[in-house]
């Protein structure tokens, strides 16, 4: 990258909530350029050794998964402009394995969230490009990190349900919250049953004008529908709300659940544990990218698996002795 700044550079714009500094730091965070991944861990290492763990302490993680078309960006749109109301400093972020830089990824495309990006008190950066999920998971969880650093104290994540996106975001945030369609078919409520479960809370957008009746209905459907699953165990039980996010209505009910679990699981020690248990599974998907990752890229490896790989199809080598072959000659 042209024009690295030095890491005090970086970790002083950061900790003084300087946006640009802020946006260049997670473009570090992105390359893939060795130099800048170095950089990228000694500013992210120093940032959190300044600020502790206190401002991620005090923020809310928040994260949003639904259908295209069931009205994310509009919600995040009108509940970030609520919150921004309350003085919250916000932070957008998405995560998207599908998405090219240059494509129209989750919050890539400019005329989404039009209002928010132009708000002092909100930062919206879209999804890095994606190679692995791993991998697009990993840079958002640590530019997480750099925006409460830089004292955004809601974070949003907006995914949608692209190959386990939405389990990668559900073990990054502290709240789950489902956005659903009234009447939109079994086909997809059977496809989003494994979601529902992640959910901390599920709300029906588009709660207006026709549709309110409808929304209402889906309501109690869904209410029944949840109460066939097993309890959490956290003692949280996930409310169905409803909303629109074009009149505003239901914003703050969504806002209040989200308060409510927080003072819920912190109090019961839920929130506690809740961010070690995924601290440590994020330490130990890096562990397992990482070995992979120094694993595919050594130096002659791709030639050897393809060579290894058909003897293992055409059977004159057993996939374990493949296995401990290869595993010998890297060691
Ligand atoms: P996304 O693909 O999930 O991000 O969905 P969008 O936010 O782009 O919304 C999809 C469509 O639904 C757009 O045409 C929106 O104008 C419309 N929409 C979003 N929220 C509402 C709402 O609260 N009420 C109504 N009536 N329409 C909405």
């Amino acid at each position: 990258m042209r024009n690295r700044l030095s890491t005090d550079q970086y970790t002083n714009g950061i900790l003084a909530g300087d946006r640009l500094i802020l946006s260049r730091a997670i473009t570090l965070i992105e390359s893939r350029h060795p130099d800048d991944q170095i950089l990228a861990q000694e500013v992210l290492a120093t940032v959190l050794s300044q600020t502790g763990s206190f401002r991620s302490d005090s923020s809310i993680r928040v994260g949003i998964t639904g259908v295209p078309g069931v009205g994310k960006s509009t919600f995040i749109e009108t509940l970030g402009q609520y919150l921004t109301g309350l003085g919250h400093k916000l932070a957008v972020l998405a995560v998207d394995p599908t998405s090219q830089r240059s494509g129209g990824s989750l919050l890539g495309d400019k005329t989404r969230m039009e209002t928010l990006s132009m708000n002092p008190n909100a930062y919206i950066r879209p999804s890095p490009a994606g190679d692995s999920l791993g991998g697009v998971g990993q840079r958002t969880r640590e530019t997480m990190l750099l925006c409460e650093a830089a004292g955004f104290d809601i974070i949003l994540v907006e995914t949608v349900g692209v190959g386990q996106s939405e389990t990668v975001v559900h073990g990054m945030v502290d709240f789950f919250l489902l956005l659903m369609l009234a009447g939109a078919g079994d086909e997809l409520q059977g496809m989003k049953r494994g979601i529902m479960e992640l959910a901390d809370a599920l709300a029906i957008t588009k709660a207006d004008r026709d549709n309110a009746l409808h929304a209402r209905r889906a309501q109690v459907e869904y209410r029944n529908a949840l109460h066939l699953f097993p309890p959490t165990g956290t003692g949280w039980f996930p409310p169905v709300l409803t909303c629109s996010a074009l009149t505003g209505d239901g914003m703050e009910t969504v806002w209040q659940t989200i308060l409510d679990h927080q003072q819920q699981t912190t109090s019961n020690g839920h929130r506690q544990r809740h961010r070690q248990a995924q601290q440590l599974a994020w330490f130990r998907s890096l562990l397992q990218y990482e070995l992979a990752n120094r694993f595919y890229t050594q130096p002659g490896m791709r030639d050897r698996l393809t060579a290894i790989e058909e003897q293992v199809q055409t059977g004159t080598l057993l996939p374990v002795p493949a296995v401990q072959q290869l595993l010998h000659e890297a060691a």
